[in-house]
């Protein structure tokens, strides 16, 4: 039945994982997944997770199902870390929210409900470039990809000017996609001045806002300031979807904790829109998975364990920052390595994009046995005082030539 399927291509960053697993070197280091790691480049589960896995065992939960839009404590406390407490449309009850299987799971109901609700719906814009899966995740929601200007290869800064113009020209009631922090590929975000002047450009072009934070507290070290871009564009009224993930924040990655929301109108409409949103997740997988929405909850909802993980997610993303410094330092005044390397450390949240071409990561990997993707995006919580130093020294060589 199969003989006229053809090969796929290989995900770009699952490949540089198998790449770097058949790299017997042990200076090897893989820079190509964006997962954190501690000082000792190990995975690391968050002291405040173990606790709420503790409370959550100690409670002796059953395994039963879920809700469709799952576990309603955790989904709540979810939109309250995002919206903030004093959210108006949070606290008038006009939030319609589910749970997800992550972000890419929230990503993919929120293409779907839009596509058959949202009027008129058939365009969404990403910025350019953007995470690799945003645009199957939207062409098989079935929508109409297309991209706005974000990044200035130039200033190896945002290009805002070419953003504000592409806003300008998309078509009334199209999708824009924002990243509310810490943009994936680039670390480059919008300041909070950028952020209100693309508000007012939202909402005088009567565009929709899908918000994407996957990385709430992860590129500042702070909740509320890493929702500024989505509580600003509420507090001046737009009505916004936004997918909320788990993964970095509670480094509850392979658990696939995660929330969509939407704002609404008033209580009434939220529960019309709640309904349909049971009605597309329904067909996709039924119901939601328990264990990691009870983790997230239980942390969420515990004053003393929330506290025990603020504390906890400034700390990586402190690690995050020190790294930066440290390999801007080693290239600019240790290694004089050619070229202007000030966007390693301006940059935001886990991801560099370090200017450097596939050429370079190409020698990087067959020489040095440092591996990332092909557009020289490295994720920098997989540098530590231990290889730090053979990556800099890697990175001048490659580039010296
Ligand atoms: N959005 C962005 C911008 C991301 O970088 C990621 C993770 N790489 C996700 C969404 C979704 O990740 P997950 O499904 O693991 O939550």
């Amino acid at each position: 039945a199969w003989a006229a399927v053809p090969a796929g291509p290989p995900d770009p960053i699952l490949g540089v994982t198998e790449a770097f697993k058949a790299d017997k070197d042990p200076r090897k280091i893989n820079l190509g997944v964006g997962a954190y790691r501690d000082e000792h480049g190990k995975p690391y589960v968050l002291t405040s997770v173990k606790k709420a896995e503790e409370l959550v065992a100690s409670s002796n939960p059953d395994k039963e199902y879920l809700p469709i839009t799952g576990h309603a404590e955790f989904t709540k406390n979810a939109a309250k870390l995002a919206y903030g407490a004093d959210s108006i449309p949070l606290t008038q009850g006009a939030i319609a929210v589910t749970q997800s299987i992550s972000g890419t799971g929230a990503l993919r109901i929120g293409g779907a409900f839009l596509a058959r609700h949202y009027p008129n719906a058939r365009i969404i814009y990403l910025p350019t470039p953007s995470w690799g899966n945003h645009t199957p995740i939207f062409r098989d929601s079935g929508l109409e990809v297309r991209g706005y200007r974000y990044f200035n290869k130039e200033t190896v800064g945002l290009d805002f000017e070419g953003l504000k113009a592409d806003l300008l020209a998309a078509p009334e009631q199209s999708i824009v996609l924002l990243h509310a922090c810490a943009h994936n590929p680039t670390g480059i975000d919008p300041t909070h001045e950028q952020w209100k002047e693309i508000s007012n450009i939202v909402k005088e072009k009567k565009l929709f806002p899908f918000f994407d934070m996957a990385y709430q507290g992860f590129a500042t070290g702070s909740i509320p300031n890493d929702a500024f871009a989505v509580r600003h564009f509420v507090a001046e009224g737009h009505q916004v979807a936004l997918a909320q993930s788990f993964a970095k924040n509670m480094g509850l990655y392979g658990e696939r904790v995660g929330a969509f929301s939407l704002t609404t109108t008033d209580p009434e409409e939220k529960a019309r829109v709640d309904s349909q949103l049971k009605i597309v997740i329904r067909p996709m997988y039924s119901n939601p998975p328990l264990h990691g929405a009870r983790i997230a909850n239980a942390i969420l909802a515990n004053e003393a364990l929330y506290g025990e993980w603020e504390t906890e997610v400034k700390s990586m993303a402190d690690r995050i920052i020190s790294m930066r410094e440290k390999l801007y330092n080693m290239l600019t005044h240790d290694l004089k390595t050619p070229g202007e390397w000030g966007h390693i450390k301006s940059q935001i949240g886990m991801f560099s994009f370090t200017g450097l071409t596939p050429a370079h990561t190409q020698a990087l990997a067959e020489k040095a046995h440092v591996y990332m993707t092909r557009d020289g995006r490295i994720s920098m919580a997989g540098l530590n005082s231990g290889n730090i130093e053979h990556f800099a020294t890697s990175v001048d060589a490659a580039v010296k030539g």
